[in-house]
């Protein structure tokens, strides 16, 4: 099973971290030793000072597939939950200056937490999802997939040109707005359309 991250995604995180606007989709991946589930605690990991949160949709691939045209990408993920894409800032940083992967960055050992996964049929329209990110009962981020550069159907054509889709792979679809640090303590609550998925604790 293999878990895709889409970097730069939203116009508005890519300037709050002065990152270029990219041509084609950001792509990075995470194994499968990086989920969470079940509310589980994530602990801080000795090697980063600046583990940033970054909530995301989460979308489920239910077929095999490879060199998917993008107007029937739609048949190939039936399941979409939200998720955060923990991402170890200072290492990123430092890897990005240098032109090296993100690999440990963003794959690290619970850097996916990830909720229970919710049919797609249930959603009236995937172009206007609402979802959000509470820190301590505090609003962090607020996304809408109506403002995603790259939509579902695009990344899925796109990934399988290169990587052979299988079911169970699950792909991050990047962050909106409003990264930021976590520290032990805190509690991480994450919604879609208002209604909490996802809730764990930092240890
Ligand atoms: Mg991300």
């Amino acid at each position: 099973m293999k878990i895709f991250g889409i970097g730069r995604n939203y116009a508005e995180h890519i300037k709050e971290l002065g990152n270029e606007r990219p041509e084609e989709p950001v792509i990075f991946l995470k194994p499968d030793t990086a989920l969470l589930r079940n509310g589980t605690p994530f602990y801080y990991p000795s090697f980063s000072q600046d583990v940033h949160h970054e909530v995301e949709i989460v979308i489920r691939i239910c077929r095999e597939g490879k060199n998917i045209e993008e107007k029937f990408a739609h048949k190939y993920y039936d399941q979409l939950g939200i998720g955060i894409d923990f991402t170890a800032r200072d290492l990123q940083t430092k890897a990005k200056q240098k032109g090296l992967p993100w690999t440990i960055a963003k794959g690290f050992n619970g850097s996916a937490p990830i909720s229970d996964m919710l049919p797609v049929s249930d959603f009236e329209n995937l172009h206007n999802i609402q979802f959000s990110l509470e820190v301590n009962g505090e609003k962090r981020q607020s996304g809408n997939t109506s403002h995603m550069i790259y939509s579902f159907d695009y990344i899925i054509a796109y990934l399988s040109k290169f990587f052979t889709l299988k079911k169970g792979d699950l792909i991050y679809t990047g962050t909106p707005e409003g990264v930021g640090p976590v520290k032990v303590g805190d509690r991480l609550s994450a919604s879609i359309e208002n209604k909490t998925l996802l809730d764990f604790e930092v240890k």
